[in-house]
C-alpha cells in the first residue's frame, strides 16, 4: 500500500516489533513507522524507546494507546483516522500483533469497514523458537499461553496430546516448572522437548532433553526471563492401550468399525491398523452380548 511519492496511502498498517534485540527490525516497518499518520501501540513507552533507538521523529502525530483493556474506547478513533483517509500504523508491544497479543478486533473492524490493510511481517517469539529448539519445524502448532491452573492446564495439554505435530507454547518463568511436571504427566515424560529463553537478547538459552529432564532442571531452578515451550511429537508409544480401547469404545457407539479406526488414529496420533484390529476385536464382542 505504501509507496506512492514515498507516503503512504491511506489504510491500516499492522506492523512487527523487536522480540528482545532492537536491531530486528525491517526496512519496510521502519518505513512505514517513519511515514505513518497515525501510530498507535500496545505500549507507547515501548514504541517511542523503538522510535528514538532508529532514529524515526514522531514529530506532531499522534501516538495512541490501544491494548486489550481500551480496545473498545481506542477502536472508533483508528477506524475514524481511517475514515478520515489517514495511514495508521499499529505496533503490539513486542513481536507480531495478534500472536497472543492485541490487534485482532481492530485489524477485524478495519477489513469489515472495507479499509485496506496490510502487514509488515517480522521477528514474532514462535517462529524464532521453531528455528532454534531442534525439533522438527515441518507441522507445528502454536497453541499460545496454557491456563494457570493446573487441572485447567493439563486438560489443555491433553487435548494436543496425540496431534502429530511440535507443540509451542509461550510461558511465564513463574509457570515453568509447574508447566513441564504437568506436561510430562500428561504427555508422557519421554516426550523431547526444549526451553527457549531469552530470544535474540544477551542471555539467550536453549535447553532441550526429555520433559522428565526439563522439568527437574526447571523444578530445582527458578527460570528467568521469556520463555517458549515446545515439546516433541507424540509417538504411538506414549498412547497407552487403556486410551485407545477407551477411544474405540466410544467411537464405536455411533460408527462402524472402519470410522471409527479412522477417527481415533488420527485423533491419538497412532498407527490405523492396529487400532483397526482392536475395533474389529471389539466389534465383534459386543456383538456377541
Ligand atoms: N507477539 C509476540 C510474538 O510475536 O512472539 C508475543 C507476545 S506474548 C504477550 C509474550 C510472550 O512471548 C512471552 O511471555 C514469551 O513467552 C514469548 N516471548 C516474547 N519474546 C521472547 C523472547 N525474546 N524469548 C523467548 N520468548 C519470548
Amino acid at each position: 500500500m505504501e509507496g506512492k511519492k514515498g507516503g503512504l496511502t491511506p489504510g491500516l498498517y499492522l506492523v512487527a516489533t523487536p522480540i528482545g534485540n532492537a536491531r530486528d527490525i525491517t526496512l519496510r516497518t521502519l518505513d512505514i513507522l517513519r511515514g505513518a499518520d497515525v501510530l498507535a501501540a500496545e505500549d507507547t513507552r515501548s514504541l517511542r524507546r523503538l522510535l528514538e533507538i532508529h532514529g524515526v521523529p514522531l514529530g506532531e502525530r499522534p501516538l495512541v494507546a490501544y491494548h486489550d483493556h481500551n480496545g473498545a474506547k481506542a477502536r472508533p478513533r483508528l477506524l475514524g483516522a481511517l475514515e478520515a483517509g489517514l495511514s495508521v500504523a499499529y505496533a503490539s508491544e513486542a513481536g507480531t500483533p495478534m500472536i497472543s497479543d492485541p490487534g485482532f478486533d481492530l485489524m477485524r473492524a478495519a477489513q469489515e469497514a472495507g479499509y485496506p490493510a496490510t502487514s509488515a511481517p517480522g521477528p514474532s517469539a514462535v517462529v524464532t523458537a521453531l528455528t532454534l529448539a531442534g525439533l522438527p519445524t515441518d507441522r507445528f502448532l502454536f497453541a499460545g499461553f496454557l491456563p494457570n491452573a493446573s487441572g485447567a492446564r493439563k486438560r489443555a495439554l491433553d487435548e494436543l496430546r496425540g496431534v502429530p505435530a511440535t507443540l509451542v507454547y509461550y510461558e511465564s518463568p513463574k509457570r515453568l516448572g509447574a508447566m513441564l511436571r504437568d506436561a510430562a504427566e500428561t504427555l508422557g515424560g519421554d516426550r523431547p522437548a526444549a526451553v527457549c529463553r531469552e530470544l535474540t537478547k544477551k542471555f539467550e538459552e536453549v535447553q532441550r532433553g526429555t520433559l522428565n529432564e526439563l522439568s527437574q532442571i526447571y523444578t530445582e531452578t527458578q527460570a528467568r526471563g521469556e520463555i517458549v515451550v515446545l515439546i516433541g511429537k507424540g509417538d504411538s508409544e506414549t498412547v497407552s492401550e487403556t486410551d485407545i480401547d477407551s477411544a474405540v469404545r466410544k467411537a464405536l457407539e455411533t460408527m462402524s468399525v472402519r470410522d471409527a479406526a479412522d477417527l481415533v488414529s488420527a485423533q491419538l496420533g497412532v498407527k490405523r491398523r492396529p487400532v483397526y484390529q482392536m475395533a474389529m476385536k471389539l466389534a465383534g464382542e459386543q456383538g456377541d452380548d
